[in-house]
């Protein structure tokens, strides 16, 4: 009852500050993880905060329903004490479920699950008119069901979104696996894949170090670590064989940290962590640090001043597993950001081609996270070194996400991300244009 009275008083909203304003929609939302800086163009903000309910959970089917603008904390928090977890929990306690579905949301079960919208069963999805329509696999709207994620607001708001979820155990068991080659490591990677691990994940520290994280659920831990406060649970990968982690701990583990991106804020330094206090080692605390610094240019400037230019490189790669090991030489050679966050992401089933996000059913892809700043003597022309990741993944027949910056040339943008779908979902959801595109808001920045 209380999901559809929203629902009324935001069609209520909608018909009243909708009529005669050609600005285009945007979602009002206090917090974002989307990496890109954006021109101030005005929007007809549509504020959907109230949409943060957990709604109902069925363990017995194994599925939720939520609300779009719940984070994937709340979320967590609701479903652990039913003995479940969604299926795929994206690492940042702040992403919300919608925005995890409109963009494109992975984690270390992604080996077996797939990316956040394979585990999805049926979302409710405001459109531009102000008209919600329910989508599933196999009714009327199945083509924006598949063509939802990577749509990232162009196509229409999700208001509420059912998820398949898993049962849980108590802990979970982490083993470290060191390696010092990548095409050892990658052939390890995608072994693991094929058994019984409930968890996947790795860690490039370099070209002869590398550390697959493989996790079991288990009902008992003879200890537990904490890296919540004062440990860091990246360095952990090099100095443990084994450790044990609540389920909850596990899911956060690299949110205290943001991976390892809080090194640049010295939040890894023992005095600074107490004096930021386990209330601000999060994302969203390292989100708010870095927005008012990308405002301020003060990174940028302090390189300047020693003669240095720089780049923001923060990106999410997809990678066919045959060609990781290349894509690895790539990035070492040519960006050289360290540490590389990895992890295996199964391709979808052949009978679920999700439109906007092409990957090629049933086959193991690798997922490349890596996010920091190149710096450079020398000056490059704007976005120099994101057009040569770009360059390198469509080489490679991978994909990029949408989060953060995009150079794209528009018929570039139109292959790799299915545009002709795109243009007919246009044209049937939103024939008004009262949202931006989908080129203009991921590459144009509108
Ligand atoms: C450093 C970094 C690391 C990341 N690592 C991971 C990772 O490990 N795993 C992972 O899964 N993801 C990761 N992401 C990506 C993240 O999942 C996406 O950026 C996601 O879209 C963010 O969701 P959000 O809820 O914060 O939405 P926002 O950042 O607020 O919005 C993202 C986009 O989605 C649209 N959107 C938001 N909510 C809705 C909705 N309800 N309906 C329709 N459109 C909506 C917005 O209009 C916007 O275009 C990472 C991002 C960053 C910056």
């Amino acid at each position: 009852m209380a999901h559809a009275s929203r629902r009324a008083e935001l069609a209520a909203a909608m018909q009243s500050s909708g009529a005669g304003s050609a600005a285009p929609l945007g979602l009002g939302k206090r917090c974002s993880n989307l990496f890109r800086d954006r021109r101030e163009a005005p929007k007809r903000r549509l504020d959907l905060s109230s949409f943060c309910h957990v709604l109902d959970i069925d363990t017995s089917s194994g599925w939720v329903d939520v609300e779009g603008l719940t984070t994937y904390e709340e979320l967590v928090a609701h479903t652990l004490p039913h003995g479940v977890m969604p299926a795929v929990v994206p690492q940042l306690k702040t992403i919300t479920v919608g925005g995890a579905a409109a963009g494109v949301g992975i984690e270390a079960t992604s080996h077996r699950q797939g990316l956040v919208h394979d585990t999805l069963l049926a979302l409710d999805v405001l459109l531009p008119d102000g008209q919600v329509v329910h989508c599933t696999p196999d009714n009327e709207y199945r083509d924006l069901f598949f063509g939802f994620s990577n749509s990232y607001g162009t196509l229409g708001y999700a208001l509420r979104l059912r998820l398949r979820t898993l049962p849980v155990k108590p802990y979970v068991k982490v083993a470290h696996l060191p390696f010092d080659a990548p095409g050892a490591f990658f052939s390890a990677l995608a072994g693991q894949c094929q058994g019984d691990a409930d968890f996947v994940d790795g860690v490039v520290f370099g070209a002869q170090q590398q550390v697959i994280n493989r996790a079991c659920f288990v009902d008992a831990a003879p200890w537990l670590s904490d890296y919540s406060f004062e440990h860091i649970y990246y360095r952990s990968l090099l100095d443990r064989g084994v450790d044990y982690l609540t389920v909850q701990d596990y899911i956060w583990r690299w949110d205290t940290d943001w991976f390892w991106c809080s090194k640049n804020l010295h939040a890894q330094q023992p005095l600074v962590r107490r004096l930021l206090g386990r209330s601000r080692l999060n994302s969203r605390f390292y989100t708010r640090v870095m927005r008012w610094n990308a405002r301020w240019g003060v990174t940028r400037r302090l390189a300047r001043w020693r003669g240095h230019f720089t780049e923001s490189v923060i990106q999410d790669v997809d990678i066919p597993i045959a060609s990781a090991s290349d894509f690895l030489a790539f990035l070492l050679r040519e960006i050289g950001i360290l540490p590389v966050w990895i992890c295996p992401v199964r391709g979808p089933a052949p009978a679920a081609e999700f439109t906007l996000y092409p990957l090629t059913p049933d086959t193991l892809y690798v997922n490349f996270g890596f996010w920091d700043v190149v710096e450079t003597t020398q000056s490059y022309e704007p976005g120099h070194f994101n057009r040569l990741v770009e360059r390198e993944v469509m080489r490679l027949g991978g994909i990029k996400s949408l989060y953060s910056d995009s150079y794209f040339a528009p018929d570039e943008f139109a292959q790799a991300y299915g545009l002709a779908h795109y243009q007919a979902l246009k044209a049937r959801y939103d024939p008004a244009g009262r949202m931006l595109g989908l080129y203009e808001k991921c590459v144009l920045r509108a």
